[in-house]
């Protein structure tokens, strides 16, 4: 039996079959998506765009089985990881998007974050935190709403008019896929407008963002049937999972006890830690999120590190500066040299997120000489995305209290690269475990699915094995004065983008 999962991210849409009984790939397809950026700041992706290369995807993966000679009736559901926070609004009528998709990137918000947070009674930007386990900030999808209920007039007539339609990518694709408005727990629990208590919609926020809560998306689990393609080579087969795909890689990793950690590298850096069944709100910086949801009781929790540096950086580096021609050029350019000769790169575009959550930070170069070329810079790069991941885990572990993580999961477009594994582990301190399955957001939404038709059970989701670690190489003295040369240079990048 196959299970295929969409696996649509900020960097490129892709379709993925897996044998159902041990997670083997035997099909994908990926086409890059565009990121649009109108402004410093901005970033925007086109809805029909994201939609378009999803159904090329699937029809391309469609042709190969039929080439292979592999009935496309032994596939029997299809799950979605999705880019989270994303905002996309469309007309109820028409089908057609109202604006492009607003990036969870996009920092085009932040006045309106400031007004919010003015707005609260302690005029903090933690006001609504035990609540949903979020700052205020523009990350979240609920202010890239606001704005465009303000600022686009399309926006405002389709509200007048009753045909406003709200939501993150994944319910864009369950609408367009299965003509049904829905989405699932984990992503909800990014907008903003959640109770991560009780898991629904809050009318509190949705009144205090002034969003009406008719355009929201009916909230389900991660892993039930939403509905039927429409059409297409997968017409009839349900769609049975839906997952954030940074949740949707907790769950291909296995991160399934209380302690475990994976880190995606993807277009940002997302590292999300189990914390069982009960919310725990950071006091470090963190974010807490629905990790999973298997049917109305097994509910599971995760502390989240949400980094705006990742694969972005690296894709900066190609298309800005033509540092590589491709992102496979990297690890020789870095191997070329053995030091970043004194360089700390924060490619804070778009600010900072965990622990900082300074939208005004950019990015900064810091102890260039003579020497520094496109090789340290490019380390630096790397290793800056490094430096963040060790924040993220000092705070994981300072909420956890009695937790020590002794091993992080990792996967994404990133760890291809041999020496960022090793960086990471260095920098990190903590051993770097790479998974057997290669698209681990991808595998994580088709179990979803074989779940919520009833194909697997979520007590028998095994943990994946590692199939190479890496283990720390210098001492702790030495990281722990690395570690404290970023926090400087972190300091020089915050506060930047303030007019
Ligand atoms: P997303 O899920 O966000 O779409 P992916 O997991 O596909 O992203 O990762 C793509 C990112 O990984 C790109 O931004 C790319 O720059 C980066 N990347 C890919 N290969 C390498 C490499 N060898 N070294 C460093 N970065 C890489």
């Amino acid at each position: 039996m196959l299970l295929g999962a969409i696996d649509q991210g900020t960097s490129s849409s892709r379709f993925l079959l897996f044998d159902a009984d041990n997670g083997d790939l035997l099909a994908s397809h990926q086409i890059e998506v565009r990121q649009l950026f109108p402004h410093p700041g901005w970033v925007e992706m086109c809805p029909k765009e994201i939609y378009e290369t999803v159904l090329e995807c699937i029809k391309k993966v469609s042709e190969k089985m039929v080439e292979q000679k592999v009935g496309l009736d032994r596939l029997k559901c299809v799950g979605i990881a999705n880019q989270r926070e994303t905002t996309v609004v469309w007309d109820r009528e028409t089908g057609e998007p109202l604006h492009n998709a607003i990036v969870w990137l996009d920092t085009r918000t932040s006045a309106l974050a400031d007004e919010a947070i003015q707005k609260t009674e302690s005029k903090s930007k933690e006001h609504f935190k035990a609540k949903t386990g979020l700052p205020i900030h523009p990350y979240f999808s609920v202010l890239k709403l606001q704005w465009l209920l303000r600022n686009v007039p399309e926006v405002e007539e389709a509200r007048k008019k009753g045909t406003l339609m709200f939501g993150t990518v994944d319910c864009w694709l369950l609408w367009k896929l299965c003509g049904i408005h829905a989405t699932d727990v984990t992503n909800a629990s990014r907008t903003m407008m959640f109770d991560l208590h009780k898991r629904k919609w809050s009318s509190e926020l949705a009144n205090f963002f002034e969003i009406p809560m008719e355009i929201l998306p009916k909230i389900r689990s991660s892993a039930e049937v939403y509905g039927e393609f429409l059409g297409g080579p997968l017409k009839g087969i349900p769609i049975s999972g839906c997952l954030g795909d940074q949740q949707a890689a907790m769950v291909g990793h296995g991160c399934l006890q209380k302690g475990d950690t994976k880190n995606t590298y993807g277009t940002g850096t997302f590292m999300l830690s189990n914390i069982g069944s009960q919310p725990l709100i950071s006091k470090n910086g963190l974010l807490t999120t629905v990790g999973y949801q298997f049917g109305s009781d097994c509910v599971i929790y995760a502390l989240e590190g949400s980094g705006s540096i990742g694969g972005n950086v690296i894709r900066f580096l190609r298309d800005n500066f033509g540092f590589i021609k491709d992102s496979s050029e990297v690890e020789a350019l870095c191997r070329s040299i053995t030091s970043t000769e004194g360089v700390i790169f924060v490619p804070a575009f778009t600010g900072l997120y965990t622990p900082y959550w300074d939208p005004t930070a950019r990015g900064t170069i810091c102890g260039l000489t003579q020497i520094a070329n496109r090789a340290h810079i490019t380390l630096a790069a790397l290793r800056a995305v490094c430096f963040q991941s060790a924040e993220m885990l000092e705070a994981v572990e300072q909420d956890m209290e009695d937790t020590k993580i002794t091993a992080i999961k990792v996967d994404g477009g990133m760890t291809s690269n041999i020496l960022f594994n090793e960086l990471q582990a260095d920098i990190m301190g903590r051993r770097i475990d790479t998974p057997s399955v290669h698209e681990v957001s991808g595998w994580g939404a088709a179990m979803a699915a074989g779940i919520g038709i009833g194909l697997m059970k979520p007590e028998n989701l095994s943990e994946k094995q590692a199939v190479r670690s890496y283990s720390p190489r210098i001492s702790d003295s030495e990281r722990h004065h690395e570690l404290h040369r970023w926090k400087d240079a972190v300091k020089r990048a915050c506060g930047w983008a303030i007019d």
